[in-house]
C-alpha cells in the first residue's frame, strides 16, 4: 500500500485501513419551514406525490439533522422518476428545487433529505422482479432494482445456491444506497468493495435521460454513480456479480493486548493465499474487569460458555474472522481454520469460535438491531464517523487516539480493519 493523500472514497478504498467509530449523542436538529407547493403543472405519472405526512422523509439513521422536503415521490417505474427529474430539469438553474434519493435512510448526515425539495421513495421501485442469471456464457449475476435491499437480494439468490460476493455488515439497506458510498465489510480485502462487483447499471441522469452504463459504454457515468454519494444520478438498476453461496460458517474472535501484533496479524491474513472469507477487527477501550461481554453479541444461541478473561483496564484489539463452507468441505474447513489459528499470536485464553449459518452471519447485526429496538435504544443518534487511513499512517493513528483521546469504548464499537490497494 503506498503512502499518499488521496481526495475520494473510491480511491481512499485502496490505501489502507478503514476504520469506523460508531457512537450515540445528544440530537441536533435543523429547523423546519412550513411547506410550499410545486408548480401545478407537474407531469402525469404512474406513481404519485405525497405533500403531507411525510415527516419520516426528515429523518434518517444518524439522527441528528431533519430537512424537511416540499413533497416525496412514491415511482411505480423508472419512467416516473425521469419524467420528475426531466421536469426539474427544464425549470432551469433559477429554481432552487433539489431531489434526493432515499434507499432506506441509513444515512448520518441528511444525505438522503431535501430541504423544501423532492425525495423519491426508492423502496417504491421494489415491486419489480429480480432477475438471476445463472447459466449463460457469462459468470452468476442478479438484475435488481436500486431501491431493493441487500437482505431481499441474498434471500432470492440463495434460491439457485448463489449469493454477492461482498457485504456490508448490515444487509437492511438499499443497493442504490449502499453503490452510491462504497459498501465495504471484511470480504472486501478479497473483492473489493461492493461498487467493485457490479457489471453494469441503469442511471436516471440529471437531465432525466434514463442510460445504461458499465466499464464499456458510458464509463465515465458508471464510475461517477458508483461512490458518487448521489450526485451524478439516480441508479433504478444493477446488475450484481454473484458466486456460490456456502451454507455454514465458523465466526472466531480473539483478542490482542499489541495493536502492533493484532494489525500486523490483520495484514498477514487478508495478504495470505490461503486465509479467512471475512477479516475485520475491533478495539476495546478502558473496559475494567471481566471481558465476558466482549463476545455478547457474537451468537445469543451459542451454548459455549468460554473461560473468564480480565482485561486489567487495558485497551485490547479484536480480531473477528470467518471462515465459510458447505457441509461437504467441513473437515476442510476445520483443518484450514486450525491451521490460520497456529500462526497467530492472540491471548490463548480468549479463543472464541462459534458455527453458523451463512444467513445468520450475515443477519449478524440485524440480530443486535432487534435487542437495541426491544431496549429503545436503535432510534437514538448516530454521529458515527467512517475514516480511510493510510498503512504508513496506522501505527501513528492507534498510538494517539486509542485510549489516549478515546477514553473508552462503552458508547458504541470502533471497527478496524486492512483492505487491499488493489481491490
Ligand atoms: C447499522 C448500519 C451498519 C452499516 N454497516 C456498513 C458497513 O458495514 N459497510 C458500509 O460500507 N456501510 C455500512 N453502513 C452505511 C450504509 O452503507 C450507508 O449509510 C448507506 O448509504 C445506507 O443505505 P440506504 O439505502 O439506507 O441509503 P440512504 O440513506 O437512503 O441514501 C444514502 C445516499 O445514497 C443516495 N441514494 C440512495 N439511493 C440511491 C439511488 N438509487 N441512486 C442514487 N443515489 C441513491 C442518497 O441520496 C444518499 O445520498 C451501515 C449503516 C448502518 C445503519
Amino acid at each position: 500500500m503506498r503512502n499518499q493523500h488521496a481526495y475520494s472514497i473510491k480511491v481512499y478504498l485502496r490505501k489502507g485501513f478503514i476504520i469506523l467509530f460508531l457512537s450515540t449523542m445528544a440530537p441536533q436538529f435543523v429547523p423546519c419551514f412550513p411547506s410550499i407547493s410545486l408548480p401545478m403543472d407537474i407531469p402525469t405519472l404512474e406513481g404519485h406525490f405525497r405533500f403531507e405526512a411525510i415527516d419520516h422523509a426528515a429523518r434518517d439513521f444518524g439522527n441528528q439533522y431533519q430537512f424537511h422536503p416540499l413533497a416525496v415521490l412514491y415511482p411505480e417505474s423508472v419512467a416516473d422518476i425521469a419524467k420528475t427529474i426531466e421536469y426539474i430539469w427544464q425549470m432551469g438553474p433559477s429554481s432552487d428545487l433539489t431531489v434526493a434519493a432515499r434507499g432506506c435512510g441509513h444515512s448520518l448526515q441528511g444525505q438522503a433529505q431535501t430541504h423544501r425539495g423532492i425525495v423519491i421513495d426508492m423502496g417504491s421501485l421494489r415491486a419489480q422482479p429480480m432477475q438471476v442469471v445463472h447459466d449463460g456464457e457469462f459468470a452468476p449475476y442478479v438484475d435488481v432494482s436500486g431501491g431493493e435491499m441487500w437482505i431481499n437480494i441474498l434471500q432470492e439468490t440463495l434460491k439457485y445456491g448463489l449469493a454477492p460476493k461482498s457485504w456490508t455488515d448490515y444487509l437492511h439497506l438499499s443497493i442504490g444506497g449502499t453503490l452510491s458510498n462504497a459498501g465495504v465489510s471484511g470480504q472486501a480485502f478479497r473483492h473489493g468493495p461492493q461498487i467493485s462487483n457490479v457489471h453494469q447499471l441503469e442511471v436516471v441522469t440529471g437531465k432525466g435521460e434514463i442510460l445504461s452504463c458499465s466499464e464499456k459504454q458510458n464509463a465515465e457515468l458508471f464510475h461517477s454513480v458508483l461512490g458518487g454519494l448521489g450526485q451524478f444520478g439516480i441508479i433504478t438498476r444493477a446488475r450484481i456479480s454473484l458466486e456460490r453461496a456456502p451454507t455454514r460458517v465458523k465466526w472466531i474472535r480473539v483478542l490482542y493486548s499489541e495493536f502492533d501484533a493484532f494489525v500486523g496479524e490483520q495484514e498477514h491474513l487478508i495478504s495470505a493465499k490461503t486465509t479467512f472469507d471475512y477479516i475485520e477487527g475491533f478495539v476495546i477501550i478502558n473496559r475494567t474487569g471481566l471481558l465476558n461481554n466482549w463476545r455478547s453479541s457474537f451468537n445469543p444461541q451459542d451454548p459455549v460458555q468460554a473461560g473468564q478473561f480480565s482485561s486489567e483496564g487495558k485497551t485490547l484489539y479484536c480480531l473477528e474472522v470467518a471462515k465459510y463452507f458447505k457441509p461437504e468441505e467441513a473437515d476442510l474447513a476445520e483443518q484450514e481454520t486450525k491451521d490460520l489459528l497456529l500462526q497467530l499470536s492472540y491471548i490463548p485464553s480468549t479463543l472464541f469460535i462459534a458455527e453458523v449459518s451463512y444467513v445468520d452471519f450475515l443477519e449478524r447485526v440485524y440480530i443486535s438491531e432487534l435487542k437495541l429496538r426491544s431496549k429503545g435504544l436503535w432510534e437514538v443518534p448516530h454521529p458515527w464517523l467512517n475514516l480511510l487511513i493510510p498503512k504508513s499512517k496506522i501505527h501513528r493513528f492507534a498510538k494517539q487516539v486509542f485510549g489516549n483521546i478515546l477514553k473508552n469504548t462503552s458508547n458504541g464499537p470502533i471497527l478496524i480493519y486492512p483492505v487491499n490497494r488493489e481491490k
